[in-house]
């Protein structure tokens, strides 16, 4: 098939307003058109091809070109291809998936709810606090304490949860009354005098500090990334996550982990919250790698101990939320397609051999001029751009380094993102051992030939 690029970045250009879209830069270039997928590489209107190093948005895990999952779709379309699952109606594939997800799920997740997309399965997480404490006669407990930096989507109340916006407070406005944001956690950007132990130390104390001041009978949740991703693959200090875990169940505060980047293999692990951080949520929020990108949809998860008091009996209990699209069957058969996948090519296996050899690879650029660190974990790593290695001085913006080793990158044949002072990488888990050394090797040179630049001009 052939495609007119100009035409369809003009028509593109004039109609479709894109997701956080910089609006300078696609007047000047036109937007990169994806006609084609196949494994880890994407293919563009003008047949070339790249190695993706995005998996789309942090999600297409099990690779594109996947005939089992278009199967599932189209099959599950020709059967049933939608009916609502609102109050006493349900359908099978949403059974199954949702027996699955239980099954999947650490400890005592065994009960789900079904959005579109991550900001809405988080929007749901933070509704179902505030039923679940008023339900149980607590009234009060609906503040919610998130951090700086994160990214919990883009929703009114995602972004509310987010703390990404600190350069822009003027164009809009957030839900402030109940959402409170502590400090994020990166030992990168600690301050110069203090031990990983005392950043770790101070972090817990500013939790105290906020559940003091506001009262822990008003907190009804922290919410959390096990890492930050869009806010800066930010891997939190040992230890940290445990001790707000441990803190949140001693003041009886919900612990949510938004793993909507995390989870269905990322980090080698269906889940990561147990297995990598060694914490129990009280609720899991998912969404991209759950159908590896190929159809929307958002999953809270959330434990008994929620379930039992939010159906007790009385008053004729009714949780008013949901949508008309919650538990789609052509989404969740998707879903189920794609574990299944997951478990027969035993992707998590995979992951924690290659993405370990990723995570390896990858923090070999560190020694590159202008690399302030690589971090992340496995299929998750950002690599953070400085003008000054020792002082963690950043680059003047307008410089805009993390775009020019993009399109560095892309014009070798690799995406990624650049976001902010970093490139991101989270490419599909299904990467060979070849691939992952292209990717390398592309961002070596894409680094060193733009630093020199940088040299030159600086
Ligand atoms: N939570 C996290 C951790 C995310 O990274 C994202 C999106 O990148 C979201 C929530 C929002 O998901 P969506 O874009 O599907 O609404």
């Amino acid at each position: 098939m052939s495609f007119d690029t100009a035409a369809l970045q003009a028509a593109d250009k004039r109609h479709f307003l894109h997701p956080w879209q910089e609006f300078e830069s696609l007047q000047e270039h036109g937007a990169l058109v994806i006609t084609r997928g196949e494994g880890c590489h994407v293919f563009d209107s003008d047949g070339n091809r790249y190695l993706d190093g995005l998996g789309g948005m942090w999600c297409v895990n099990v690779g594109y070109g996947r005939r089992e999952l278009a199967q599932a779709m189209a099959q599950q379309a020709e059967t049933l291809p939608y009916y609502s699952t609102f109050t006493d109606t349900t359908n099978s594939p949403a059974v199954a998936l949702s027996r699955r997800l239980a099954e999947l799920a650490p400890g005592d997740l065994n009960h789900v709810m079904y959005s579109c997309s991550g900001s809405a399965a988080n929007d749901s997480a933070i509704r179902l606090v505030h039923y679940y404490q008023s339900r149980r006669g607590k009234r009060d407990k609906q503040h919610i304490l998130s951090r700086k930096s994160a990214y919990h989507g883009s929703t009114f109340l995602a972004s509310s949860l987010t703390g990404r916006y600190p350069d822009a407070p003027e164009h809009y406005r957030w839900l402030t009354d109940f959402i409170h944001h502590l400090s994020e956690p990166n030992p990168y950007r600690r301050p110069d005098s203090m031990s990983l132990e005392a950043f770790t130390n101070h972090l817990v104390q500013e939790f105290d500090d906020k559940v003091a001041e506001l009262g822990a009978d008003q907190v009804g949740a922290f919410i959390a990334e096990p890492i930050m991703g869009s806010g800066g693959v930010v891997v939190p200090p040992p230890g940290y996550l445990k001790r707000i875990r441990e803190r949140c169940a001693e003041q009886d505060i919900l612990f949510i982990a938004d793993e909507v980047v995390t989870a269905f293999g990322r980090l080698g692990h269906f889940f990561a919250s147990v297995e990598e951080f060694g914490i129990q949520p009280d609720m899991i929020v998912c969404a991209k790698g759950i159908t590896s990108g190929y159809i929307p949809l958002g999953a809270t998860l959330f434990s008994d101990e929620i379930f039992e008091v939010i159906s007790k009996p009385g008053n004729d209990p009714c949780f008013e939320h949901g949508f008309t699209y919650s538990g789609h069957p052509v989404a969740c058969a998707v879903a189920l397609e794609n574990i299944a996948i997951m478990e027969r090519e035993h992707i998590c296996e995979h992951v924690q051999v290659e993405g370990e050899y990723f995570e390896q690879q990858m923090k070999t650029l560190a020694e590159l001029p202008y690399v302030g660190e690589v971090r992340g974990r496995r299929f998750m790593i950002g690599i953070e751009y400085v003008a000054d290695k020792d002082t963690r001085a950043l680059l003047p913006e307008e410089l805009d380094v993390s775009h020019l080793i993009a399109d560095a990158c892309q014009q070798r044949g690799l995406l990624v993102r650049p976001m902010g002072h970093l490139d991101v990488l989270s490419p599909p888990l299904i990467m060979q051992r070849s691939e992952i050394d292209q990717m390398v090797s592309i961002l070596r040179d894409s680094i060193l030939v733009v630093g020199a630049e940088l040299d030159r001009k600086t």
